[in-house]
């Protein structure tokens, strides 16, 4: 057992002080490579939101918690490729991780559009143009968010970075925000275990912490 209760609330505390006016941010509980021991532990404490990196890892712990739990919802985090599209649909009800056109025409063909339809998407955006990230790059995030708002109508709520672990976040959560505030999305997925409170001040409204919660991987 390592969900910590503490902390959680710890964390519940720190985003009543951070977030911004008229904001309202959620935890998401990461619990990838965590067992559902953890997690139901997690639910029996108030936990709603769980974030996953893996399509089928997901899928084993989530399709059976999910059905006795109704208003738990799962979190796609890490990256999807284009054949584990149908599988994904299955069981998340967020995807963080939209960052390129195949993947985004994947996602609305006739086969998957209904499932789609009821799902909500962020764009990731690799704002420290990283070559080793995912994520689509600063200078052709205006027109990739255009293509999957305007052109195929993907339901996308908002844009999600990691940071470079060697910068001060801070000046790419500004850059998100401004971002998402251009396009007029509402939702900004930023912020982990070590720099949820600088997103939280800079408007995140969704924090994706695993470590504090559920300890070291
Ligand atoms: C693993 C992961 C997290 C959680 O990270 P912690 O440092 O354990 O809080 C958040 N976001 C993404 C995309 C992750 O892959």
């Amino acid at each position: 057992m390592t969900f910590n209760n503490k902390n959680y609330n710890n964390i519940l505390e720190d985003i009543k002080k951070n977030q911004q006016i008229g904001q309202f941010s959620q935890i998401i509980a990461v619990s990838k490579e965590k067992p559902t021991n953890d997690i139901n532990e997690a639910i029996s404490c108030g936990v709603k939101h769980f974030g996953e990196n893996r399509v089928q890892e997901a899928s084993n712990k989530f399709i059976d918690i999910k059905k006795s739990n109704y208003n738990v919802k799962l979190h796609l985090l890490g990256p999807l490729q284009t054949n584990k599209v149908g599988k994904a649909l299955e069981v998340f009800d967020y995807f963080h991780t939209l960052d390129r056109e195949k993947l985004a025409t994947e996602l609305v063909k006739d086969k998957y559009r209904q499932l789609t339809s009821k799902k909500q998407f962020f764009i990731q955006i690799n704002t420290g143009d990283e070559v080793q990230k995912f994520g689509i790059s600063p200078k052709n995030a205006d027109e990739f968010i255009s293509f999957c708002t305007k052109d195929i109508f993907l339901n996308v709520v908002g844009l999600m970075c990691i940071p470079p672990i060697s910068e001060d976040p801070k000046s790419h959560f500004v850059f998100l925000k401004k971002l998402a505030t251009k396009h007029e999305l509402k939702h900004l997925s930023m912020g982990m275990s070590h720099d949820y409170i600088t997103a939280l001040q800079e408007g995140a409204t969704f924090i994706r912490v695993g470590t504090l919660i559920f300890g070291k991987r």
